[in-house]
């Protein structure tokens, strides 16, 4: 079957020439494949005449048109569709009494339309652009299984859901305290309760986090989604909402889009992999245990329904060797800050050129305040740094100017490094959002922005707070290897403050541990070799990983399991050896 998707906010036929239908062989052969709607007075393609040479893609000057081919066998799976040409989605994943199932892909390819039909919140279309269906024609869509039994308990209205939205930011916009807002969502609040006098603006995003999940948990429901709940959270809170959620299970249906893999692994029970082509479509493949479902993810290669999705994603089971004696970039000897009843301590050591430092510890430990000390932003109260070095900052938490992104890049660029074009833009895809006004962009979006701008700067330290938040965990890769290549080159050196344990693993070379009390003291050791830094780490938070035979991939292991004693006797809490 063949699709013609036209991304009508990309679509200008004010400033163009009308390249789409100019072109056309069709056209120009007076067959009438592309008309001018009169709702909005853009192209419409017609799919059935539309013979798929492409050329319409090739010409459109703002890439507002794709054309795919699929297999023949989706045409009776269709989901829903936005629109004539509009987005499309095949197949469903189906939520289980007593199951966690995941949802894993890229963004943009259906995963928050899945979630909203599931939840009740859009009534699927049977892509029938020109009638909607009524419920019973949905039902007997899927007669004989157990979706049919699930979209009647939809129909009937007797589905309680409750969801954990995946942008909790908004949430600080609530006026009042935390109090306010758990009253009026009508729960109890549990485990909330330092929280509780504090205003909703003031409290951080892994706060916000922690309260929109405990909302969303106590609730009462029979089904529960959850959409990205490990953003802004550090691995410990990460492993215990994981808990939590997995709770809800035991005589409830659980649906969750996670992108951390390892939080997702020993989060859901089953996964549903989705794929297809950003913005144009998205297939659900169907059901798999949670194990062989994130291996055949990162293997890019779906067996059973033989799609190639993308590239493999590949782990070391064993530390990387150190080849190579680096040149050190910056040295700092027994630092230590006292500011408003906060002291870090930072042990002496050396960052070198070229290299990306993985930073593990939890929020508020003092990450923020030791890179400000070396940018010379503010004085440490004791200790030396060798050299004044400029610091290029990625914050943890974004928000979007009313501005174009091609304008944000272009007002900027005597400040950036030669190579910002080719190793930056380039791979991570930056001019395709040029268009688009920083306010209209998506949170991944956003982020790869936001990252581009850090990365592109002419600095010599480069700090990258949490760049994985609502990056899909393709995107994260992408971004891992761009920071690594753009270091190694430019001979830079790379701070990158993360709480995904897949996305530290790929672009760290060395790691530095802060541990303490959050907002009291903290403590920051380090530059270590990966495996010294992993054991640090995960020793104070007291976690163990093992290795996925298939994959390499780390897997948590249950804490008191044979492997997590073994492996804490020995002291080897990440790498095999
Ligand atoms: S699809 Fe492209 S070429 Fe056609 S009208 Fe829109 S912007 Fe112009
Ligand atoms: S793919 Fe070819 S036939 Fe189809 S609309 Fe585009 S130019 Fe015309």
């Amino acid at each position: 079957m063949r699709i013609a998707v036209i991304d009508r906010d990309r679509c200008q036929p004010k400033k163009c020439s009308m390249e789409c239908i100019k072109y056309c062989p069709r056209m120009r052969g007076g067959i009438k494949v592309i008309e001018i709607s009169e709702d909005d007075h853009k192209p419409v393609i017609s799919e059935e005449l539309c013979v798929g040479c492409g050329i319409c893609v090739h010409k459109c000057p703002f890439h507002a048109i794709h054309i795919e081919n699929l297999a023949e066998e989706l045409q009776k799976d269709i989901v829903h569709q936005y629109g004539v040409n509009g987005f499309r989605l095949f197949r469903l994943p189906l939520p289980r009494k007593h199951k966690v199932v995941g949802l894993l892909g890229e963004n943009g390819i259906g995963k928050t339309t899945a979630l909203n039909i599931l939840s009740g919140k859009l009534k699927p279309n049977l892509g029938h652009m020109d009638h909607e269906p009524s419920w019973d024609d949905i039902i007997d869509e899927w007669s004989g299984t157990e979706a049919a039994e699930f979209f009647k308990t939809v129909a009937d209205g007797r589905l309680t859901v409750s969801y954990k939205p995946q942008y909790i930011d908004r949430l600080s916009h609530h006026k009042g305290t935390v109090q306010d807002f758990v009253e009026e969502m009508g729960v109890k609040g549990e485990g909330l309760e330092a929280l509780m006098g504090r205003k909703m603006s003031e409290i951080s995003g892994g706060e916000l986090q922690q309260l929109a999940i405990t909302i969303a948990t106590e609730r009462e429901a029979d089904i529960y989604f959850f959409d990205e709940p490990s953003s802004y959270l550090d691995i410990k809170n990460r492993l215990e909402m994981s808990k939590k959620v997995r709770e809800l299970a035991r005589d409830r249906m659980v649906v969750v889009v996670e992108h951390d893999l390892a939080v997702l692994d020993s989060l859901a029970d089953i996964v549903h992999i989705l794929y297809g082509k950003k913005g144009v479509y998205g297939v659900v493949a169907g059901a798999k245990g949670v194990r062989h479902g994130i291996n055949l993810y990162l293997s890019g290669y779906l067996k059973e329904e033989n799609v190639r999705f993308s590239e493999e994603i590949t782990f070391e089971k064993h530390p990387p060797r150190e080849i190579r004696e680096k040149e050190t970039l910056i040295s700092f000897e027994g630092l230590r800050k006292t500011l408003d009843g906060f002291e870090l301590v930072v042990e002496s050591g050396e960052i070198a050129k070229g290299d990306v430092i993985g930073i593990l510890g939890p929020n508020g430990i003092g990450k923020t305040t030791f890179v400000r000390m070396l940018a010379g932003i503010i004085e440490p109260t004791e200790g030396s740094i060798d050299t004044e070095v400029k610091v290029s900052y990625k914050p943890q938490y974004l928000t979007a100017e009313d501005k174009m992104v091609s304008l944000l890049f272009s007002e900027n660029k005597r400040h950036f490094h030669p190579l910002y074009e080719k190793e930056i833009l380039l791979p991570l895809g930056i001019a395709d959002l040029f268009d688009k006004n920083l306010t209209s962009l998506s949170g991944g979006e956003l982020q790869t922005v936001a990252i581009a701008f850090c990365l592109s700067f002419d600095a010599d330290v480069y700090l990258i707070d949490e760049p994985s938040a609502y990056l899909d965990a393709k995107q994260r890769m992408k971004v891992a290897k761009v920071i690594k290549r753009i270091m190694e080159k430019e001979a830079k050196a790379a701070l990158v403050v993360e709480h995904d344990v897949y996305f530290i693993d790929m672009v760290s070379q060395s790691l530095m541990v802060f541990s303490g009390e959050p907002g009291k003291r903290g403590l920051a050791r380090g530059p270590f070799s990966l495996r010294q830094g992993m054991n640090e780490f995960l020793r104070d938070i007291n976690i163990t990983f093992r290795r996925d035979e298939e994959s390499h991939r780390p897997r948590v292991n249950k804490v008191g399991s044979t492997l997590d004693r073994e492996q804490k006797a020995i002291g080897e809490y990440y790498y095999e050896l």
